[in-house]
């Protein structure tokens, strides 16, 4: 099969996804925002980061934000240490639409896959991600498992800090164990070699 028409399924697989998005109560981009929000880390649930991850403008990621606050989907937090910058959360009203997210359609068709075919796909997709986002000079968003600045020689370090703690070595504070497999707007790939670790 020749690289386009491998291009060309990727493309059919995010027509579909996009068109069963519109099979509900919000639009795909209400749909990315929430998935965006829900699964973000604690760095990383501002409208930028998400303007970055939806690969958009701040104005257009501000008004899907806001559809989604008047919709009573998400609510906004101010920084304690910083009024200006704000935390987005999903509420009990947008934790229940999730579970009905039409994107689980795709995740059951990879899952249906065997192990060694979600592997590879997914070796072979974050490759392609990573070619991307280098040549359009965009910031990619990943999980701290396989960030290059993801750390594990944190203990004594805090009081607070047990001896298995991690550290964000970027951001110079402690990684929280729910937070590992977060998206993160900081975030910065690693090698393939540290990613096969994580399969
Ligand atoms: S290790 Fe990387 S992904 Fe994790 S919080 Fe730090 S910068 Fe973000």
């Amino acid at each position: 099969m020749s690289a386009r028409e491998t291009a060309e399924l990727l493309l059919q697989v995010g027509r579909l996804v996009q068109a069963e998005g519109y099979d509900g109560e919000l639009s795909p981009a209400q749909w990315m925002a929430l998935r965006f929000f829900a699964r973000a880390n604690p760095f990383s649930r501002t409208p930028s980061a998400f303007a970055e991850f939806q690969a958009t403008t701040r104005g257009t990621a501000t008004q899907t934000i806001k559809a989604l606050e008047a919709g009573g989907y998400l609510v906004r937090q101010r920084f304690k240490t910083d009024g200006r910058s704000v935390s987005l959360r999903l509420t009990s009203k947008g934790k229940k639409a999730l579970a009905r997210d039409p994107f689980e359609v795709l995740v059951r068709a990879v899952d249906s896959l065997d192990a060694t075919a979600r592997t590879a796909m997914r070796r072979a997709l974050h490759q392609v991600l990573c070619t991307l986002a280098t040549s359009d000079a965009r910031r990619q968003i990943g999980v701290c498992q396989d960030c290059m600045h993801f750390g594990r020689e944190m203990s004594g370090k805090l009081p607070s800090t047990g001896p298995s703690a991690v550290e964000c070595l970027l951001l110079g504070v402690p990684i929280q164990p729910e937070d590992i497999g977060l998206l993160c707007v900081h975030f910065q790939p690693v090698n393939e070699h540290r990613e096969d670790e994580h399969e």
